[in-house]
């Protein structure tokens, strides 16, 4: 369990790399030019992000020491996470709010996909939403009907 929320943290440590580091950034601004999302953009990412992460990744069961079972859980339970959070459920917002106190949903991860700079900078975790409220980099106060408005302009 333990490792699990470790793999998460560190995932949510190279989230933040990925938009504070000039290098990375231009790798991972592919997978935020996507206008129109949904869960097929959680598996839209430069080639160069994913050679980039292979280090980290290592270095992250490495210095975790992460048998191959646990990794296999946690990467199964990232997936249906990432796949959730990118899509395009409307969920209603009391539903969000009580999911986004543990996980991150699609709306709290939209807003990190917002145009907005202050809003890019924002929701990077990637499981569990605690890592952004610790950090204190978790936005949830974009009005519902700005959001949307924000989604339509974009398109
Ligand atoms: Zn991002």
């Amino acid at each position: 369990m333990l490792a699990v929320l470790l793999l998460d943290y560190s995932l949510y440590v190279w989230h933040v790399l990925t938009h504070r580091v000039p290098l990375l950034w231009r790798f991972h601004l592919v997978h935020h030019v996507d206008l129109d999302m949904d869960a097929s953009t959680a598996l839209r990412f430069h080639l160069g992000e994913l050679l980039l992460s292979v280090p980290w990744r290592a270095a992250q069961i490495g210095l975790i020491g992460v048998s191959w079972r646990v990794y296999a859980i946690w990467q199964a339970l990232l997936m249906l996470s990432i796949l959730f959070h990118h899509s395009n459920f409307r969920l209603p917002l009391r539903v969000e709010g009580y999911l986004n106190r543990l996980i991150v949903t699609p709306r709290m991860h939209g807003i990190h996909h917002s145009i907005a700079s202050d809003e890019v900078n924002s929701n990077w975790s990637s499981g569990l939403s605690f890592w952004d409220r610790l950090h204190g980099t978790l936005r949830l106060d974009v009005p519902f009907v700005l959001y949307i408005s924000i989604l339509f302009e974009r398109r």
